[in-house]
């Protein structure tokens, strides 16, 4: 039987909707709007485009978009005075530095020079101290988006074998305790992971975050299994005319289609819940920031 495929992309809406009537009703009851502050440094392409995006759906849900875009060349002093000025900001409840930040700067202290509680990226070495320990903390947006879906077609995690390939403080590691979390079984694979493919065959559920285009296939996955796969790998598509590319993902999504229960599509399955829950994150910085209770179903 052909795999359910999990929608991302109508889970994502479906999120920003809540979102929004949770903003409009802190709005009209509290007088307050959450507001996310996203600090770009340098022009890399790619995150101007993130950058963008998070702007423009941050204002689709009702808060408040502020956006600082500096110089490539700009000093660590100068970047860490306007984190500074945003964690005694009240207005501001969501702080997100668009990584990667150039090499002059220290990527680690500049992150950890966010206030933890509006570190809406969950990387703050707090926030990774916190999730660990299986405490409240700001959870990475992908990993977060990942176990919604899951927990949206699973209802229950608990006793599941799961395998997270790859181990990224951003994604993998965080992945896998979220999963540890919820009581799964949880291996992690990685690049020196013997036997790659029995490791993955044991697996009820397969988390790909990787970077690899189209590395797992479906001989690996064990039938009824639910693949979410987190990687965005852009290819060359000719087929498509000169000079076009095509998004895949990590698994080859034909095969492991047929043989999974489960698989999240790549254009329309991890990435927009990746946006979603930022601003889920700053919604939930900003309840926790004024005392007040925390939407349902939108954390960890
Ligand atoms: P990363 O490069 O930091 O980590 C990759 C991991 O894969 C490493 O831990 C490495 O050990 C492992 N790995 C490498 N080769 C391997 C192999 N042959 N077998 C097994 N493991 C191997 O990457 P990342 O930041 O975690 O991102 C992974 C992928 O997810 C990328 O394609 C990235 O674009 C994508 N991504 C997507 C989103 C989203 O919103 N959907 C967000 C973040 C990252």
């Amino acid at each position: 039987m052909a795999a359910t495929v999990i929608d991302g992309k109508a889970f994502a809406a479906k999120v920003r909707g809540q979102v929004a009537e949770h903003v409009t009703r802190l709005k009209e009851e509290q007088g307050i709007t959450p507001g996310l502050a996203v600090v770009l440094v340098g022009e890399d392409p790619a995150s101007q485009v993130y950058v963008r995006s998070k702007g423009k759906m941050t204002v689709e849900v009702g808060m408040k978009s502020v956006e600082h875009k500096l110089d490539a060349d700009t000093s660590e002093a100068d970047l860490l005075g306007i984190i500074e000025q945003l964690n005694s900001d009240p207005s501001i409840h969501g702080i997100l530095v668009q990584l990667p930040l150039p090499k002059h700067l220290d990527e680690d202290l500049v992150i950890n020079s966010i206030a933890p509680e509006k570190d809406v990226d969950g990387f703050h070495i707090s926030n990774v101290g916190l999730l660990g320990t299986g405490q409240k903390s700001m959870v990475p947006c992908t990993p977060l988006g990942c176990l919604m879906m899951l927990r949206d077609h699973h209802g229950s995690l608990s006793g599941m074998d799961a395998v997270v390939i790859g181990r990224s403080n951003i994604v993998g590691k965080p992945m896998a305790q979220l999963l540890l979390g919820d009581s799964c079984t949880v291996t992690i694979a990685h690049s020196r992971t013997k036997d790659l493919a029995d490791v993955v065959r044991r697996a009820d559920i397969v988390v790909a975050a990787v970077g690899r285009p189209e590395m797992v296939p479906g001989d690996w996955i064990k039938p009824g299994a639910t693949v979410i796969d987190v990687g965005i790998n852009r290819l060359d598509a000719p087929e498509k005319g000169e000079g076009k590319t095509r998004l895949v993902g990590d698994v080859d999504y034909e095969s492991c289609a047929a043989v999974a229960g489960a698989i999240t599509p790549v254009p329309g399955g991890v990435g927009p819940m990746t946006i979603a829950c930022l601003l889920a994150n700053t919604l939930t910085a900003c309840c926790r920031a004024n005392g007040l209770a925390e939407p349902d179903g939108l954390t960890a």
